[in-house]
């Protein structure tokens, strides 16, 4: 007989980021920057002195130490992840038990209700404002108290509308809430209302960070969680032992070490995502294929367009990635070679 696979299981779909070779990846929110040759240096250095038939830190105190200097903050509050992606399914499976409520906005990043759903939790949706795509904190904190929500989590800025809450709007939700409050600052890089200033009063809450966008560094598998000490000590413990590797973890920390240089690649993105956006707006002003551009704190464009699928083949090609909603188009910025390159293809196709 066939192995039956339990419910949860039968319907799941392995990950599919977009498949085939596309030139211009404009699809999932990467830096534009690889580290420069000098600090790859550095890096096949340290590397090469490495003790690979040894296990690693667990606990990659080097590069929660060079994370906590990066963001100004004690290393007492840190935990590395491999990823933030693995940091959202240890909150999720550890900290809440079954059928336990967790409120999730939408739109926002899938992994959330992903998660929720894996670990056999009730995922309940809070719903932005449907125009702005914003959020209303007083209608929020009444939701989550009226379910009795054990654990809030959403991106701030927002993955993928780019819009994002102010650092006393955040803090006027944690003040009023005392379940888990788990706010993933993937993209506060780019914006500058972060609450990592205020960790050392908020004990309900974690913040999340990810070296796969400011830093440039998706492909090494890094995340960082940033918490109270209860649940820092909890987070620690209930990690598998060897969650970051001795590799990953030199890469991180001789990165973050290189402040000014990071510095540097964040002020390139956004003067890059800032231009992208004018350009877009332009398209947006002198044709009809977009309906709203919305405001960018990050490194990508969030669009509202009834075209959205129509516009992202015909971009494909191109061989032009960006990402598709169901109504709705996701650009990451690129170099200045790239944007031009989208813009032209968007004027193309309103030209076809
Ligand atoms: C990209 C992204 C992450 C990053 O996940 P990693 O597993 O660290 O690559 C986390 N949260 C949001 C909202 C993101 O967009």
């Amino acid at each position: 007989m066939a192995y039956q696979l339990n419910s949860k299981l039968c319907d799941l779909t392995p990950y599919d980021p977009i498949e085939g070779n596309y030139s211009i990846r404009l699809d999932a929110n990467e830096s534009f920057i690889n580290i420069n040759d000098s600090m790859h240096k550095s890096i096949t250095d340290a590397i090469s002195k490495l003790k690979l038939n040894r296990y690693p830190d667990p606990y990659a105190q080097n590069a929660c130490k060079a994370f906590a200097q990066f963001y100004n903050i004690d290393d007492k509050y840190v935990t590395a992840g491999n990823g933030s992606d693995e940091l959202i399914s240890i909150i999720t499976s550890c900290f809440l038990e079954k059928d336990d409520k967790v409120v999730t906005l939408t739109p926002d990043f899938s992994m959330y209700s992903f998660y929720s759903s894996l670990y056999e939790l009730t995922p309940l949706v809070f719903e932005k404002n449907k125009n702005t795509l914003e959020t209303d904190c007083g209608k929020l904190i009444e939701f989550c108290k009226e379910n009795k929500a054990k654990m809030l989590i959403f991106s701030n800025p927002c993955n993928p509308t780019s819009v994002g809450l102010k650092r006393k709007d955040i803090l006027n939700i944690i003040r009023n809430l005392d379940c888990l409050i788990v706010i993933d600052e993937a993209y506060m890089d780019f914006w500058s209302e972060s609450i990592i200033p205020d960790i050392n009063i908020l004990d309900n809450v974690i913040i999340l960070k990810t070296c796969s966008k400011a830093l440039g560094l998706a492909g090494v598998r890094f995340g960082f969680a940033i918490a109270g000490l209860t649940i820092t000590k909890a987070l620690k413990a209930a990690k598998s032992p060897y969650n970051t590797d001795c590799v990953s973890q030199e890469i991180v920390s001789t990165v973050l070490r290189e402040k000014q240089l990071i510095k540097n690649s964040i002020t390139k993105i956004i003067n890059s995502t800032k231009n992208l956006y004018n350009e877009i707006c332009n398209i947006k002003d002198t044709s009809e294929i977009f309906e709203t551009v919305y405001p960018t704190n990050t490194n990508f464009v969030f669009i509202k367009t009834n075209q959205a699928k129509k516009i992202y083949e015909f971009l494909l090609t191109k061989s032009i990635a960006v990402r598709c909603f169901n109504g709705f188009l996701r650009i990451s910025s690129g170099n200045p070679d790239e944007n031009n390159a989208l813009i032209n293809a968007l004027n193309d196709y309103i030209k076809r």
